[in-house]
């Protein structure tokens, strides 16, 4: 028998284990679509592969790759007596979290294991060495200042121009959720190097300014500093 096609419908029928809305997974899949065809995507914060899916459908659709970093203890959040604990996701023998086994579940069902590179590490040791260039890089990784702060430091320098930043759980509101997301969002803006495409529920877009356009952004700049 042969595999099903890895359908957006497929994905969505899955309800996979994930804190991502509808609306973001198909945005995602868009924007990785369109990004894939200059190079792989990364995602950090792969959990049950929920994003992973979306991210991956696009990327499979040009022949690319997405690279996908977790350690698969889950965050903070999700340890036991914690917020976002899921039981379900507790390693008996181990007494930990464990959701790697989901995850490669997720993937394999939708036949996506030629276009997802897991790498189960934290997001720091995965970059010590990293030199591709991404077309993409989907940050939904820990939400601690620190955790979320290296994941910006460590991934962003290698975005292409052209390519795009897309960051979760982005709460511009303190009384909604935690700000880490938010102030990666606004860093990532204040370098001058991205620009703002509309945000889709909490999924924030940022697409680094494309070589073709360097030039009228820098004079925009220049009018903008200048008016202050
Ligand atoms: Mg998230």
């Amino acid at each position: 028998m042969t595999r099903m096609e890895p359908t957006i419908d497929r994905i969505k029928a899955l309800d996979i284990k994930g804190f991502l809305d509808e609306e973001e997974g198909m945005r995602l899949y868009d924007l990785s679509r369109e990004a894939a065809a200059l190079g792989p995507c990364l995602e950090i914060g792969s959990y049950c592969g929920k994003s992973t899916a979306y991210l991956a459908a696009g990327c499979r659709e040009r022949g690319s790759v997405l690279f996908t970093i977790d350690h698969h203890q889950g965050s903070e959040e999700q340890q036991p007596g914690e917020e976002y604990f899921d039981p379900d996701l507790l390693d008996s023998e181990t007494g930990r979290i464990d959701t790697f086994r989901s995850f490669r579940e997720t993937i394999e069902m939708l036949g996506l294991s030629n276009t997802v590179v897991p790498i189960v590490s934290t997001s720091e040791v995965a970059a010590r060495f990293w030199s591709t260039p991404l077309s993409m890089v989907f940050i939904d990784g820990g939400h601690a200042m620190e955790t979320a702060f290296l994941d910006y430091a460590c991934w962003s320098p290698h975005i292409l121009p052209g390519g795009y930043l897309a960051i979760h759980d982005i709460f511009t509101d303190p009384a909604e959720g935690g700000q880490a997301p938010w102030y990666l969002y606004r860093m990532a803006l204040d370098s001058g190097l991205f620009r703002e495409l509309p945000r889709v529920k909490t999924l924030g877009i940022l697409q680094r300014i494309p070589l073709h356009s360097l030039v009228d952004y820098a004079f925009a700049m220049r009018d903008k500093l200048s008016s202050k």
